[in-house]
Order: structure tokens, then C-alpha cells, then sequence
């Protein structure tokens, strides 16, 4: 089959790979869409150590499985895979279970190739009305999610976004679903008008309001976000974490200690929530997209995605 192949940071693209072969529990899946993510790019700037196929963000379609009734199936999967046994695991904190894969970021291939495989008990059935370019958002949308399953944001709430990225966009319409009293703020007028024709107020670093929100997310992508951050929340409030960068953040933690600011971390969410939203058409992903590139011009496509300001980028890979 055809796929991204990266090993020692150098990417390829190859013809000669061998359908992976699904263990009892896993599906076959013939991918039709996978999105380019800031996660790719960073694995080939060797972020993280990894050989195979690249790739998180997919829809398919199963093409074997154990149980029939997911054969045909049109899906979009949790990309960490669990073992079930060990103490996260029993738990039920399986995002974090120690000896996780993650599709196409650790210890298993990834989407951008004709085929992957997953556990059966990953998989999401994509909801009809809801395009094939709309499922290869659930991922990145499940992550905007994955903060209300964290946080509880009541409809009194001020909440501050920071970050008017793609990430930084879902999360603000995720918020806005909540009733609660929303700021994005944001350094390009243009990302920010996205939102605002959805009824979201926008603004920039400078109309932030000093210690008045309750809760405020930071999603920049950069360490200067957190700085914003502890600029914004109340005493008592929540800083939600969604930035990961190289390097390290200098933040004045005497304030966080003295105001009593509560930080959580958020990597990842649900995806069959992701789903609904799309299918409930609350949510809207479609602007977001810059263009796509067949599986075989992947190389141009990863490289259209590194550009500052890139959109998402979408790989073709079956009709
Ligand atoms: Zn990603
Ligand atoms: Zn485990």
C-alpha cells in the first residue's frame, strides 16, 4: 500500500508498504481523508522518536473486523490505544495508560496510507450529514471537548480564550455552546472574524480585563500564552493548559500561588462527542481548511502545512 513513511526525521513517500495485518480485537480501515497536524510536523522535526506511518486525524471506512455489523462502517477512532491491565488503565484513565500506543505518533502506524488498523472499541461511527472532511476534524474537536469533560463551565462563567488558532477556534465555539459569558483573543483579525460572525466576542491581548475571569484556556501554542493567562483569571479561577511547545515557559508562579489559581493540563477528548456536535451542525470546521493534496503529493502537502499561517491541509486518499 501507499503511505507517509518516517524514519530517522526523514520523510517518504512509499508504494511498497504491507497492508497491516488487524490483531482479533482490531478493525481494518481503509482510510478516505486524514488531516495534517501540527503533531505530524512536529514529529518530523523529531519532537518525539517514531518510525512508520505518520498521522492521527482520519475518517475511513472498516473494511474487516471480527464483528460484522462494524464491516462497511464509515469511522473515526480514539488514537491512544490501551492495554486495559495496567493501574491507569484500571482506573479508567486510559488516555494515560502506560503502555499506550498512539496512532501514528508512538509505537503504531498511522493515517496518512491506505489502511490502518485499530482496536473495534476505538471506533466512532461517523453520524450522517456529517462529510468526510467535517469526521477528519473529530480529533482536534474532541481535544476543544475534552476541556468541558475536565472543567466545569457554568453559564454565569467568564471565560477567556487565548489562541485564535484552529485548536484555539473550536475551543471558543465548544465554550460558546455552554452559555457561558466568552472572550477569544487572538493576534490576527482575519482568524478572529471567523469567530465573531458566529456571534463569539473577539478581541486582543490588550482587552483583557485583569483578574476577572473564571475560567480562561490557553491555547497559543507558545509559551507568552500562560503569561496572558495568569494575567486574565480571578483568584480562585482555572487555567486550562492546551499549549504544547519546545522549550519551557516563564510564568510568574507567586501569582498563581498567592490568587490560588487551580492549572489543568488537557491533551485529548471524545470523539463521538466531536461527532454529534458536527452532526448537530453547532459546530463549524469547513472554514478551517486550506485545500487538499492526493496520498501521492504528500510530501508538498506536509511541506504547504509547515508554512506560517497554513490552514488545514487534508490528504485524499480514497474516495
Ligand atoms: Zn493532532
Ligand atoms: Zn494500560
Amino acid at each position: 500500500m501507499r503511505g507517509l513513511w518516517l524514519e530517522n526525521q526523514n520523510m517518504s513517500y512509499r508504494e511498497n508498504i504491507p497492508v497491516p495485518q488487524p490483531a482479533k480485537d482490531e478493525a481494518l480501515i481503509r482510510v478516505l481523508r486524514a488531516g495534517i497536524c501540527n503533531t505530524d510536523l512536529e514529529l518530523m522535526r523529531g519532537y518525539y522518536p517514531f518510525t512508520g506511518i505518520i498521522g492521527h486525524e482520519f475518517v475511513g471506512i472498516v473494511e474487516q473486523a471480527s464483528q460484522p455489523a462494524w464491516v462497511g462502517a464509515k469511522v473515526c477512532g480514539e488514537i491512544n490505544v490501551s492495554c486495559g491491565e495496567c493501574s491507569e488503565c484500571r482506573g479508567a484513565r486510559f488516555i494515560h495508560c502506560t503502555a499506550r500506543t498512539v496512532l501514528g505518533i508512538s509505537g503504531r502506524d498511522g493515517a496518512f496510507a491506505d489502511y490502518l488498523t485499530l482496536p473495534l472499541r476505538n471506533l466512532h461511527r461517523v453520524p450522517q450529514g456529517v462529510s468526510d472532511d467535517e469526521a477528519a476534524f473529530s480529533e482536534p474537536l474532541a481535544a476543544a471537548v475534552g476541556i468541558l469533560e475536565q472543567v466545569a463551565v457554568h453559564p454565569t462563567d467568564r471565560v477567556v480564550v487565548i489562541g485564535d488558532g484552529k485548536l484555539g477556534n473550536m475551543i471558543s465555539q465548544v465554550l460558546a455552546l455552554t452559555g457561558a459569558n466568552l472572550l477569544a483573543i487572538g493576534m490576527f483579525k482575519e482568524k478572529l472574524a471567523l469567530l465573531e460572525k458566529r456571534g463569539i466576542a473577539t478581541g486582543f491581548a490588550q482587552d483583557i480585563v485583569p483578574h476577572k475571569a473564571d475560567v480562561v484556556v490557553e491555547c497559543t501554542g507558545d509559551p507568552t500564552g500562560l503569561e496572558l493567562a495568569r494575567l486574565a483569571v480571578r483568584p480562585r479561577g482555572t487555567i486550562v493548559l492546551k499549549s504544547t511547545y519546545k522549550g519551557t515557559a516563564t510564568v510568574n508562579f507567586s501569582a498563581i500561588v498567592v490568587d490560588e489559581v487551580t492549572l489543568v493540563g488537557s491533551r485529548s477528548g471524545p470523539i463521538g462527542a466531536a461527532l454529534s456536535l458536527l452532526a448537530k451542525r453547532v459546530v463549524d470546521v469547513l472554514p478551517f481548511i486550506q485545500t487538499h493534496f492526493p496520498l501521492e503529493k504528500g510530501l508538498q502537502a506536509l511541506e504547504a502545512a509547515a508554512k506560517p499561517g497554513a490552514k488545514k491541509i487534508i490528504l485524499t486518499i480514497a474516495e
